[in-house]
């Protein structure tokens, strides 16, 4: 998405070789015309799947996740993040590591949000080692949803958890794609 990459270039910054900023496009601030753009992307892409729930992890994927629902008319369920580690019944749980907070925490979605007929689109805002996706994958495996795909808006293809998602088989799209933020300087694949 050539627009996308502009707006990373002027708004975006390089906190480190690891790190891209992007609070004033994603993880603080959304721009809700350029979101729906993106979304209408993702519903582009996957419209075909007979997607029936869109899912993603709160909360930086949350806004391009309802612009996706949004365009492919379907319900869209956020991923909680929980402070306990009291099993709930009534709800699928996983730990998970965070890359930015450098914590384990517990991410839950309840059964009433996501049934074996589902047919499912995973959404979400970066993907760096991919331990967030991983997490919600097993969630909609142990439900018996069918994960139809994944969209992400920001791969950083230096990092491992873009590869290691499509090495399983599950088809990964994403908007744009990072080789290398060495050097404080923005680098995209292609
Ligand atoms: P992962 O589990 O793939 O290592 O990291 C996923 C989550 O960490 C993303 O949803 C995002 O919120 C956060 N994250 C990973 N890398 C970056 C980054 O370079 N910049 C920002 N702002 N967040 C990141």
């Amino acid at each position: 998405m050539e627009l996308l990459k502009q707006r990373i270039l002027s708004e975006g910054s390089v906190v480190n070789d690891q790190v891209l900023k992007v609070d004033a496009l994603l993880n603080h601030q959304v721009d809700p015309e350029l979101i729906m753009e993106m979304g209408r992307e993702f519903a582009r892409r996957f419209r075909e799947e007979r997607i029936t729930r869109v899912i993603t992890v709160e909360s930086s994927g949350i806004s391009v996740a309802f612009a996706t629902a949004l365009e492919l008319g379907v319900p869209m369920v956020f991923a909680r993040r929980k402070k306990s580690v009291t099993t709930d019944s009534d709800a699928y749980c996983e730990r998970v590591p965070s890359f930015t907070k450098g914590i384990v925490t517990d991410i839950m979605v309840s059964k009433k949000f996501l049934n074996a007929d589902d047919r499912v689109l995973f959404v979400d805002d970066i993907i760096a080692n991919g331990d967030a996706a991983q997490g919600l994958v097993r969630i909609i495996r142990t439900a018996g949803a069918h994960l139809a795909g994944m969209g992400v808006v920001l791969e950083k293809t230096f990092q491992a958890g873009g590869a290691a998602i499509r090495e399983q088989g599950i088809r990964l799209e994403t908007l744009v794609k990072i080789s290398s933020l060495s050097d404080q300087t923005i680098r995209f694949e292609d």
